[in-house]
């Protein structure tokens, strides 16, 4: 608006410190890029809140300047929705002074926890009470717990926990105009009109911020079984999920789908990581839990590998015989990005299907490719459980990545035109940002667009939170 920068900057700084407002280049280049380095932007500022009552003043100042936020947790995000604008007069809310875990109920099971703690503290603080927070990625050392339920993070334990949404109880919101709605409830049961919370949960910052949250805690597994398994196909590997599920009930906390190229790629870059059977073209990597001692899982998990082995549904499989194995098994299963993003650009895609069409939709997907961009190289791995892949493409061997990903709209067109002809999802876990907004208008319903556009209307006026993402 008319305001000059300066009183802006004024502002800032009265409400969080000087130090705390970063406005040299070279400062705010970590902000102002996003972790694949496909998003550059800058910003007017990187201003770094230490309270709830810090930001809502930021929020206040920012609105009666007309000054848009890009909020941000651990900017692990992977579809630019933490990134600022070219523009730059944004400001980046860097919101990882609120760090404080402030209160753990081991009675309830709930903690409550501010926005910036990251994701890996939050887990050892519900471990030091003895309690499980099982949201687990692999950018959990570095993304925020805020910056998880604001993209609705799924993850490798959805199959028996559910995404973020599924572990939330209360939030504070810090308002567009900055106000503060104090909804930190630990409530189970709560039937009191519209459940407010759903809407800032995986909305990408932008109806609201959050600042802390109310999140469910569960039992510690005391017995934990991990399996890494050789499957003939994914059609074998979608029975065998069916198997092992009967056998498990709820006790099966993770289904993970991952090639041999996956296996191969990652192998390249971490040379220590292991290659537990080789020669096999697909392995699922599973995980069970249970809350007992003295639980007979693990000989249940044997007796259900030796009914798919003989079955045929499974070629081999191993156990892992120690913590320290299974943390192998795991390792190799979270290094697959970092592996790829070190080999050079690529195209992702983060999909969800019901499970029973994966088969189908993985033998149409690579006919069409294999025809549109020979030699593609598949990347394919994710949560099979959940019904979500990620279907990376990487350079035909000897074209650099660079080239290759010129092609990425019509390979983007390819791949989203059969998912949504499977009646599945364009982005599964990562969300939208400024990355799926072309996909957001071709395959939402107009209906649907419009709601969300009143919902943006009536939350965020002004157009301050986070603008030109998700919509
Ligand atoms: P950021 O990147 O900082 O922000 C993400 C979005 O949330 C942005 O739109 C931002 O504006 C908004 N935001 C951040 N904090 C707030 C807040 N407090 N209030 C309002 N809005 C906010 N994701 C998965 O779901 N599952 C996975 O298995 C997974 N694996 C990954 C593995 C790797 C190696 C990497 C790099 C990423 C992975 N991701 C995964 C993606 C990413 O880690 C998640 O999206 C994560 O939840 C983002 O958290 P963050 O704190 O880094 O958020
Ligand atoms: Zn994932």
């Amino acid at each position: 608006m008319a305001e000059s920068a300066a009183p802006l900057m004024t502002s800032l700084q009265a409400i969080v410190g000087d130090f705390h407002v970063i406005t040299s280049a070279v400062d705010t280049a970590p902000y102002v890029t996003d972790w694949r380095e496909r998003y550059r932007g800058q910003a007017r500022a990187v201003v770094r809140p230490g309270s709830t009552a810090e930001v809502a003043a930021v929020a206040r100042v920012c609105a009666e300047h007309g000054v848009p936020i890009v909020p941000q947790g651990g900017n692990t995000g992977l579809c630019g929705g933490a990134t600022p604008h070219a523009g730059g007069d944004e400001i980046v809310m860097q919101l990882s002074r609120l760090n404080r875990v402030r209160d753990i109920d081991t009675e309830n099971a709930t903690m409550t926890v501010e926005a910036g703690v990251p994701l890996a503290a939050v887990q050892h603080a519900a471990a030091e009470a003895g309690l499980l927070l099982p949201l687990s990625l692999a950018a959990e050392g570095s993304c925020a717990i805020g910056g998880n339920l604001s993209t609705n993070a799924g993850g490798t334990a959805v199959l028996r926990y559910g995404n973020a949404r599924e572990l939330v109880l209360g939030l504070e919101i810090v308002l567009a105009d900055g106000r503060v709605w104090d909804g930190l409830r630990g409530l189970r049961k709560d039937n009191t009109g519209y459940d407010l919370k759903q809407l800032f949960l995986g909305s990408e910052g932008t109806l609201g911020i959050i600042t802390a949250a109310v999140l469910k805690l569960f039992p510690r597994p005391q017995t934990s079984a991990t399996a890494w398994v050789a499957v003939k196909d994914v059609a074998a590997a979608v029975r065998l999920l069916g198997v092992v599920r009967q056998a498990l009930g709820d006790r099966l906390t993770g289904f993970e789908l991952i090639s041999a190229d996956c296996v191969t790629l990652t192998r390249a870059q971490f040379r220590a990581l292991p290659d537990p059977l080789p020669g096999h073209h697909w392995y699922v990597l599973l995980q069970a839990d249970d809350a007992s001692a003295n639980s007979p899982l693990l000989a249940q998990v044997e007796a259900a590998l030796a009914d798919c082995l003989s079955d045929e549904l499974a070629r081999d499989a191993v156990i892992a015989q120690s913590e320290a194995q299974a943390a192998e098994l795991w390792n190799l299963r979270e290094h697959i990005s970092e592996a790829q993003k070190r080999e050079g650009p690529n195209m992702k895609h983060d999909i969800s299907l019901p499970v029973s069409r994966i088969a189908a939709f993985l033998a149409r997907a690579k006919e069409a490719l294999d025809t549109a961009l020979p030699g593609v190289r598949y990347v394919v791995f994710g949560h099979l459980g959940d019904g979500n892949l990620h279907y990376n493409l990487s350079a035909p061997v000897g074209v650099p990545s660079s080239t290759f990903i010129e092609q990425t709209s019509r390979a983007n067109r390819i791949v989203y035109d059969l998912v949504a002809e499977l009646g599945g999802s364009f982005s599964a876990e990562h969300g939208v940002g400024q990355m799926k907004r072309t996909e957001m208008e071709r395959y939402k319903a107009p209906i649907e667009l419009e709601l969300m556009r009143r919902m943006k209307r009536a939350l965020d006026p002004h157009g301050i939170l986070n603008p030109g993402k998700v919509l």
